[in-house]
């Protein structure tokens, strides 16, 4: 029996979902490229990893849909087999005060960063094989407070909460299962927005004062998918230049 080498990668058409799926695809993995709205981004990662190489395929489904990840679930077995590696990276970053007109958005974000955290828990406890790793995208910008982040802090503070009792319910099946919280990443995500006075300040923050790259989240991730990352499992790892 040959050892499953398949990786699903949610959000992976940009930003750093696709640098993740790259690297994963450099390090060995057959890649599940997933996205909500962008197909031809999709299409762009996949034919990026197979110029260098790789294997991938994409499929959509929104994270927060239980019955779209279930079908992304069964049609990712079929098209490249058991699973062995899940990165649960799709997320949005709405920004709203904590007012009660806004209860909307804190909804949606809860569900894209955090309902679905718990979905993908949930197919990834039936669908990782032994030796299996987990990673989830929580975020640095829980230690600042900053007004504004409300949603997105709770739902990033829900999934590093989940990410440690997971880890202890997979006792038994060699598998891990941590989150990885990046300071800012010069993304969509990140610049949308922001004046660039807003985005040279934040950039600033950390003590290499530069932005975060997708590509070192991506190789905080490939770790954590290692052998080399095997010991790690619990914990949140934040990835951030030194942003506190
Ligand atoms: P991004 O550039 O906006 O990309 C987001 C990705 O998520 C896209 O591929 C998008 O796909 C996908 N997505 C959005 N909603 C989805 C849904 N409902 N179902 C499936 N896919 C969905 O964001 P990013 O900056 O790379 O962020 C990636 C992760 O890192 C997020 O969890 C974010 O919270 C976290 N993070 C980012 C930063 C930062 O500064 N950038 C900092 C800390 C944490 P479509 O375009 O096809 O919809």
């Amino acid at each position: 029996m040959t050892t499953p080498n398949t990786a699903l990668v949610t959000g992976a058409s940009r930003g750093i979902g696709r640098a993740i799926a790259q690297r994963l695809a450099a390090d060995g993995f057959t890649l599940i490229v997933n996205y909500a709205r962008d197909a031809a981004a999709a299409a762009d990662t996949v034919t990026e990893i197979t110029a260098a190489g790789g294997k991938a395929v994409a499929l959509q489904a929104d994270v927060s849909d239980p019955q779209q990840l279930q079908q992304l679930f069964s049609d990712a077995v079929q098209a490249a087999g058991p699973i062995a590696a899940i990165v649960h990276n799709a997320g949005i970053l709405p920004m709203a005060n904590i007012a009660l007109e806004h209860l909307e958005s804190f909804d949606q974000c809860v569900a894209v960063n955090l309902r679905s955290t718990f979905l993908l828990m949930g197919h990834a406890r039936e669908q990782l094989s032994e030796g299996g790793r987990f990673v989830a995208l929580s975020s640095s910008v829980l230690a600042r407070n900053f007004p504004g982040y409300g949603p997105y802090i709770a739902a990033k503070a829900g999934v590093e909460g989940l990410i440690r009792v997971f880890a202890n319910e997979l006792r038994g099946r060699q598998i891990t299962a941590n989150a990885v919280a990046p300071g800012p990443v010069a993304t969509e995500l990140f610049f949308k927005g922001k004046t660039p006075e807003q985005i040279a300040q934040l950039a600033a923050m950390n003590p290499l004062e530069r932005l975060g790259e997708p590509e070192d989240i991506a190789n905080t991730v490939a770790f954590l998918c290692s052998q080399d990352g095997g010991w790690v499992n619990g914990q949140v790892l934040r990835a951030n230049g030194g942003f506190a």
